[in-house]
């Protein structure tokens, strides 16, 4: 179970997430849907701690943390927060000087200190997983965007987090590549790997997504089963959201 309890972040006098919660069961989907600015990358970003909340308390894996306004809370306990989530950004920032299975040994070696055999063994798994053994030498820059998503998203999944967080994984995508990483996400999904995935994508959330938190102005407008959320959403605001793009 991740847990995010009155969770408010600040940055300076500005209010972007205001009293957030949430509670996502381990093996399930959340989509993060809602306008631009409304708060989805960074409550993704306080979910790992890259953003560290002003106040609330953040609950994963048996981790607990709460935050209070000008304090940060000291490194060993970000480090045990942080190394249960695996992160996948929108522009896939793998190392451009590493090949695609060296992108994926690159934090088992240097964080976990796996012996490079093992690291190798493992990377080559996820690779095969997300449909790329045949690339695993190749550069980057060599590499469709979806195919560099797809090696991004093993990266995420060498460190065996306990949550997978994704921040538009498919916005920088042609919609035919877009689908290759869709696709890789869907089989996570139905392999119970718990994700949290922020999209304008609504495609992919109804897809993919068990709930759908939708956000606006860094407050949850209303949160339920995506099933709900799509057909028969109970506020306007979202009815309006959803139209506008089905
Ligand atoms: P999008 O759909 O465009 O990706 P979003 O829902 O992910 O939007 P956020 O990126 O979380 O929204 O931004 C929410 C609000 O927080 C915006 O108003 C943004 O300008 C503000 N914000 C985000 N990061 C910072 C920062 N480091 N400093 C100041 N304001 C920030
Ligand atoms: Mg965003």
């Amino acid at each position: 179970m991740i847990e995010l309890r009155n969770i408010v972040k600040r940055f300076g006098e500005t209010t972007v997430l205001n009293d957030i919660n949430v509670a996502i069961a381990e093996g399930t989907v959340t989509a993060l849907v809602g306008p631009s600015g409304g708060g989805k990358s960074t409550l993704l970003r306080c979910i790992n701690l890259l953003e560290i909340p002003t106040s609330g308390t953040l609950l994963l894996g048996g981790e607990s943390l709460t935050f209070r306004p000008g304090h940060r809370p000291g490194w060993p306990a970000i480090q045990a927060i942080r190394r249960q989530t695996g992160m996948v950004f929108q522009n896939f920032q793998l190392f451009p000087h590493r090949t695609a299975i060296e992108n994926v040994m690159e934090g088992p070696l240097t964080v976990l200190n796996w012996p490079k055999d093992k690291a190798r063994q493992r990377a080559g798994e996820l690779l095969e997983k997300v449909g790329l053994s045949q690339k695993a030498d190749a550069w980057p820059s060599t590499l469709s965007g979806g195919q560099q998503q797809r090696v991004a998203i093993a990266r995420a999944l060498a460190m065996s987090p306990r949550v997978l967080l994704c921040d538009e994984p498919t916005s920088a995508l042609d919609p035919e590549l877009a689908l290759e990483v869709v696709d890789v996400l869907s089989r996570l999904a139905d392999e119970g790997t718990t994700m949290v995935i922020a999209t304008h994508d609504l495609r992919l959330a109804s897809r993919i997504a068990r709930n759908v938190v939708f956000l606006e102005g860094g407050l949850v407008v209303e949160t339920g089963p995506s099933q709900q959320i799509f057909t028969n959403p109970a506020q306007e605001r979202t009815k309006r959201f959803v139209s506008s793009i089905t």
